[in-house]
């Protein structure tokens, strides 16, 4: 471990920068200088009514989305979370004195744009970093220096990048951007609607029939969004540019289903390029570039965008904790209520089996209306209520969804700038414009991720791991002290359960941080020695930490069975749940992971027309 650089002396109880307006958020402060300090939003005590309209169990960013839409709405709405934190897996947390991590999500471009607008999230605070170029991927190659892949948003320098290592890739790159960029604009219609009720469809009134059919318009909308571009060559004989993208489904369904690397193979030759874009393909999930399906979570991780940049991700100042305080100042200002450390226990049910409220860990009861849930489906339908008030089949299915996860996040402290071989830093020390992006390292073949994942299957964490680091404070440099940094690695592959049932115990967690030390002093020799503190967060960390079952980024893999229809369970995709009054509200639903406030978004709207008709 390097020595301290200046870390402030403590200061408690300082306060957040961008102040807290409500009195229930007055408890929000900054506590330096503590052991295992973080960011504390303690609700005020002594606030929280016995009876609400609605319950949101959890202040994930997508629970305080759907607060913030029900209490705009005139629903009267109360939040409770267990942590001491808001925003679930979007939070800022100070886990080594005077540095401030995006402790699990670090990354923002999914977020609804309505979302952005209707909740006026600039007004509440949210500030966005673009970040141009967006990815780094540093090779470790035996000449001086070694090459470097840099992509950004000035294509014609991008393209310059990929020509180092083949013309033909370079010049197939705008259009294999413009041809994801028509998918991805194929998709978006299904984003911000519940999926297709399809038991509706053939039950109640005409009317309710009629209903039902008009929640077919995003998915007939889908697929039929003209492109203004072409399509991969191997493609354009048959299909020239500026046709709808419904003629070009064949290609659309070759997407959603194939292994990523098939398709990138058919556009690319040049490994670097490849990996780095594959990277995408299997981010959080337990799944190689050879895995079918892969091609799907790369779309999902190119579907948003960034001040109207497609596909475009940045750092939120202050780190991620940031946007969800933005959401809850937002929510709060509307009159709705937001409490920490309030852990729900189990649900109320009337003896018609609707919800009607929660039981508080410390014993206190809150009575609701609607009770909307943003835990995962694990925790709300498994934990959180008696399994005989479920049909058996539903507990069967949320029993069996996929929650295996690759993931470890480990956020480091460093007394200085990490210096790579393929682009040293100069004398002043000053970040350079690599140090601003997804820095992509073991990446230089799909091989390589395909190998990390394999040693995952038989239960042993890679030995040269996929490491995606980010240097936040590189565009927001208040997140450490000066001259220092924070510093994210996203890895994987680890097991959430290790072969022959060995626990990940600390000795198995350091001997997987200094694996991917050694790794990352490969190609920035220093970076060890700059380390001054780390904060290790396997796949079990994750789970006891955010409630992210099996350590699931997702709260449950966003393969093709999981989705759409199928998230939670078939039947039960849009929202509502077999209990009435119940509503998943989180990334367990419709359209899944990442932050992207669109579950909470829906499911407010879900639960508001309920709410009406009561
Ligand atoms: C390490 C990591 C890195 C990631 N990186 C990115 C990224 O860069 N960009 C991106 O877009 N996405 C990223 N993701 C995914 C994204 O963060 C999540 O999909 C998203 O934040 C989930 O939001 P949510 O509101 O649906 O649920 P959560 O954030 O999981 O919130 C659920 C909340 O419910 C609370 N809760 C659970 N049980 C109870 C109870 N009994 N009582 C009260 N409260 C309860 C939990 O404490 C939690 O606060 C990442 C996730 C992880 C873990």
């Amino acid at each position: 471990m390097a020595g301290h650089c200046g870390v402030m002396a403590a200061r408690p109880w300082a306060r957040l920068g961008m102040g807290c307006h409500s009195h229930w958020l007055q408890g929000c402060r900054l506590s330096l200088g503590l052991p295992g300090a973080r960011l504390a939003h303690t609700g005020a005590v002594g606030r929280l009514q016995r009876e609400y309209d609605a319950v949101v169990i959890g202040a994930g960013h997508n629970g305080l989305v759907a607060a913030a839409y029900l209490q705009r709405a005139g629903v009267r709405t109360a939040v409770l979370e267990k942590r001491h934190v808001l925003g679930g897996a979007a939070v800022t947390e100070e886990i080594v004195p005077g540095f401030k991590f995006s402790r699990a999500s670090y990354l923002l471009s999914l977020l609804r744009p309505q979302i952005y607008t209707e909740l006026e999230l600039q007004r509440h605070g949210l500030r966005v970093l673009p970040r141009d170029p967006y990815s780094f991927t540093p090779l470790l190659e035996d000449r001086s220096p070694p090459r470097s892949l840099l992509l950004g948003h000035n294509m014609a320098q991008t393209q310059q990048q990929i020509a180092q290592f083949s013309q033909k890739d370079a010049q197939a790159y705008p259009e294999y951007e413009a041809f994801m960029g028509g998918l991805v604009s194929a998709l978006d219609p299904l984003l911000d609607a519940p999926p297709v009720d399809t038991a509706a469809l053939g039950k109640g009134s005409l009317l309710q029939r009629l209903s039902a059919l008009r929640a077919l318009q995003p998915l007939l909308r889908a697929g039929t969004i003209p492109m203004d571009t072409g399509l991969c060559r191997s493609h354009t004989a048959s299909a020239p540019s500026g046709l709808a993208l419904g003629k070009q489904l064949p290609h659309y369904y070759e997407v959603l289903t194939a292994p990523i690397s098939k398709i990138l193979d058919q556009w690319f030759e040049s490994e670097p390029l490849k990996a780095t874009l594959a990277t995408d393909a299997v981010i959080g999930a337990m799944a190689s570039p050879h895995t079918p399906g892969s091609g799907y979570v790369l779309l999902h991780h190119v579907m948003g965008e960034l001040e109207g940049q497609r596909g475009a991700w940045g750092y939120v100042a202050g780190g991620m904790g940031a946007l969800s305080q933005a959401i809850a100042h937002a929510a709060a200002a509307q009159g709705a209520h937001i409490f920490a450390e309030k852990a729900v226990c189990h649900l109320l049910l009337g003896r018609d089996g609707r919800a009607q409220g929660v039981a508080l860990q410390d014993g206190t009861e809150v009575r609701s209306k609607l009770v909307l849930s943003n835990a995962s489906p694990q925790i709300t339908f498994l934990e959180l209520m008696p399994q005989e008030q479920l049909p058996k089949s539903f507990v069967q299915r949320i029993q069996q969804v996929d929650t295996r996860s690759p993931v470890t996040k480990i956020n480091v402290a460093v007394d200085r700038l990490p210096s790579f071989l393929a682009a040293p830093n100069t004398h002043n020390g000053q970040p350079l414009p690599h140090h601003q992006c997804s820095i992509h390292l073991n990446c230089e073949g799909t091989h390589l991720l395909h190998q990390a994942f394999t040693e995952a299957t038989h239960g042993h964490p890679s030995s040269r791991p996929m490491i995606e680091l980010c240097i936040p404070s590189a565009l927001d440099p208040g997140l450490a002290p000066p001259g220092c940094h924070v510093v994210s690695l996203f890895t994987q592959y680890t097991p959430s359960v290790l072969a022959g049932g060995q626990p990940w115990d600390e000795q198995a967690r350091n001997a997987y941080a200094d694996t991917v030390f050694d790794c990352i002093e490969a190609y920035a020799p220093g970076f060890k020695a700059s380390v001054i503190g780390r904060d290790i967060l396997t796949p079990p960390d994750l789970e006891r930490i955010f409630g992210l079952p099996g350590g699931n980024i997702f709260h449950g893999g966003m393969s093709l069975d999981q989705l759409y229809f199928a998230r939670p369970a078939p039947s039960y995709s849009g929202y509502r749940s077999p209990v009435p009054g119940l509503y998943l509200c989180g990334s367990g639903a419709h359209p899944g992971g990442g932050v992207m406030g669109a579950a909470g978004r829906n499911a407010a709207q879900v639960a508001l027309e309920d709410f009406r008709r009561l």
